[in-house]
């Protein structure tokens, strides 16, 4: 009767319709839907990643670079890679800064009239020098931008100056909402000491209204004077703007402890599955071992470093016997210099090899989207024609853009890379604060970012750039 022949019907067309074309890319493609597939399924059925990260988080904590927790960091994962029987486990040592927070860090607004002082709360950003002992009493400006600031002249001698300018929230990516503020934080310190002031008090690059304030890299220059910084909460600089709206000569007594000693050793951690066909050429999948010493660095990014070492566990778990060498690289120092990234580049062991592409996952383990590409319009096209696998898995957004920190010195280098895209949406109401906890981090999304690169590293591995 028609009534059942007609879905026989539609049944046969989707059959047809679903089967792969034969030949060429289509049957290639094919073949690689189904590696999705079950890396999807392996991960989500038994991936180790969330308690890769629970060991990583509640054994050793913050990793900041030169810390006994990033030391001890450094020896957990060498362990866990070795214990997992991956190829060429080893250390590549990398000298390091050495930044400590010290005790006290504390900020008073001090009403010029009547009123009680008002704490507000604070923490130096890494990098920062202390402010002396009894710490530092001053009026306060207030500004949106260094313009702001250069308009003033000399109303900023001898004061504070307070950065308020927030992370744009028009932005749908957060990311670029923080590179629209984040000046302030890295170069606040100097624009304030050019402009005469004291100390610089800048607003936390979260889109989270808070009272927890968020650290992060700050610079001096040589020829400028230091002045000490550090971040307030977003509430902090709120009630700070509305005290200063109400009496111009409010001031704020800041005491930092903070130091920098002098540099470390600490190292890069590696592990691999030895490619079967080109064992030289290199697919390094990475993330950074060094947090700040905020939170314990659960998304930033002990995220991206699990997930490096649950690239390896995947494609060994479906037994993919990669054609080239897939390496694991935890880097050290992301945050406050880069050393492991830039001497992972002139590491002795690099000569004898082709860095053949490089991946990091540095934005959060949150839920990914795909992958921004910085490599030739070549490499780019190639892999928008994988995208039909990468959408199995909902993360088929490939577009242009930066890859990471940690393997940009490699990539500029003219070595493809890589950066692995996830929602961005909370990433920064975590980032460089003490609300970074492993609590924060979904297993499930973790799990999927190291699916989608086990998917990429196997794609570039079998099929090439
Ligand atoms: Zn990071």
């Amino acid at each position: 009767m028609i009534g059942a022949r007609v879905p026989c019907l539609l049944a046969l067309l989707m059959f047809f319709f679903a089967r792969p074309a034969t030949g060429g890319a289509g049957e290639s493609s094919f073949k690689y839907q189904q590696v999705a597939r079950q890396l999807l399924a392996a991960g989500m059925k038994d991936g180790e990643s969330f308690s890769l990260l629970r060991e990583l988080t509640s054994t050793v904590g913050s990793r900041l670079s030169g810390s006994p927790g990033a030391a001890k960091a450094v020896e957990l994962v060498r362990r866990m890679l070795m214990k997992r029987g991956f190829d060429n486990v080893h250390l590549e040592p990398v000298m390091v800064p050495h930044w400590v927070r010290g005790p006290v860090e504390s900020a008073v607004a001090l009403p010029s009239r009547k009123g009680k002082p008002i704490s507000l709360a604070i923490c130096a950003l890494g990098g920062s020098i202390a402010t002396p002992n009894a710490g530092i009493t001053a009026e306060v400006v207030e500004v949106k931008s260094f313009d702001d600031l250069h308009r003033m002249g000399e109303r900023a001698r001898g004061k504070i100056v307070f950065f308020n300018r927030p992370m744009d929230p028009t932005k749908l990516n957060t990311f670029e909402a923080y590179s629209g503020a984040v000046d302030q934080r890295s170069a606040g310190a100097v624009e304030a000491a050019l402009a005469g002031g004291v100390a610089a008090l800048v607003r936390s690059m979260t889109l989270a209204l808070d009272n927890v304030p968020h650290t992060g890299v700050m610079g001096y220059r040589d020829s400028v004077a230091r002045v000490p910084a550090a971040a307030v909460s977003t509430m902090g600089a709120e009630t700070l703007a509305r005290l200063l709206r109400e009496d111009r000569h409010l001031k704020v007594h800041i005491t930092l402890s903070c130091r920098t000693l002098p540099d470390v050793q600490s190292a890069n951690v590696m592990g691999e599955i030895r490619g079967s066909a080109s064992p030289e050429e290199i697919i390094v999948v990475g993330g950074h071992l060094d947090s700040w010493d905020k939170g314990v660095g659960a998304h930033d990014d002990g995220s991206g470093c699990v997930q490096a070492i649950e690239v390896l566990n995947l494609i060994r778990k479906l037994n993919l016997r990669p054609k080239r060498t897939i390496r694991a690289v935890l880097f050290m120092n992301e945050e406050n210099g880069n050393r492991g990234g830039r001497g992972y580049v002139t590491a002795p062991g690099r000569s004898a090899e082709k860095q053949y592409a490089a991946i990091e996952s540095d934005r959060g383990g949150f839920d990914p989207r795909g992958f921004s590409v910085q490599a030739d319009s070549t490499v780019f096209t190639r892999t928008l024609a994988w995208q039909d696998c990468f959408d199995l898995l909902e993360a088929g957004k490939i577009a242009r853009g930066f890859s990471g920190v940690d393997i940009f010195p490699t990539v500029e280098k003219g070595v493809p890379g890589f950066g692995l895209d996830v929602d961005s949406q909370r990433y920064f109401d975590y980032h460089h604060s003490n609300n970074d906890t492993l609590d924060k981090v979904n297993p499930r999304e973790l799990e999927m970012g190291a699916i989608v690169e086990a998917l990429l590293c196997y794609l570039i591995s079998e099929e090439g750039l």
